[in-house]
């Protein structure tokens, strides 16, 4: 389906949430931090390719009401970015997500258990486990 047609069907789902990738947690007191991040309403946190995002399910103040983009000639890069390939609006979409967290209490538990298994690992078994990361960025669904 062409992609004009397809966003013209879609409630602007991609316009709903952003993502920010951040710093894998390989500490009690990062995982603390990303329990105090999911103690707030509509925070998601997920694990995609190996790589952290935070999730922030809010709207953007620039989707009117008939779910079109207001400023869309002058819409942000991220946004231009997004093609319709594999994004949210399609009903085969596929997330390929290792984990998502939706609360405090999930990653708490979650927490308990990778710190173990981190300090079972030696650290040139943690090193080959970082090797490839990218750099910080923000992201919309592909
Ligand atoms: S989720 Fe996909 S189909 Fe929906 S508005 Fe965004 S790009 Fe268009
Ligand atoms: S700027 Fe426009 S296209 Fe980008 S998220 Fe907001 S409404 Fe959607």
């Amino acid at each position: 389906m062409a992609q004009e047609n397809l966003c013209t069907l879609c409630d602007g789902k991609c316009c709903r949430y952003f993502a920010l990738e951040i710093d894998e947690p390989t500490t009690e007191r990062d995982f603390d931090d990303i329990r105090w991040y999911l103690a707030h309403e509509d925070i998601v946190v997920f694990v995609e390719e190996g790589d952290w995002y935070l999730e922030v399910r809010n709207v953007c103040r620039h989707l009117d009401e008939q779910n079109r983009c207001r400023i869309y000639g002058d819409r942000p890069a991220l946004c231009r970015d997004h093609a319709t390939d594999n994004c949210e609006g399609r009903d085969d979409c596929e997330l390929d997500r290792e984990h998502e967290f939706r609360s405090d209490e999930e990653i708490a538990q979650f927490a308990e258990e990778h710190l173990a298994r981190l300090k079972a690992m030696s650290k040139k078994e943690r090193k080959k486990a970082k090797k490839g990361k990218k750099g910080r960025k923000g992201k919309k669904r592909e």
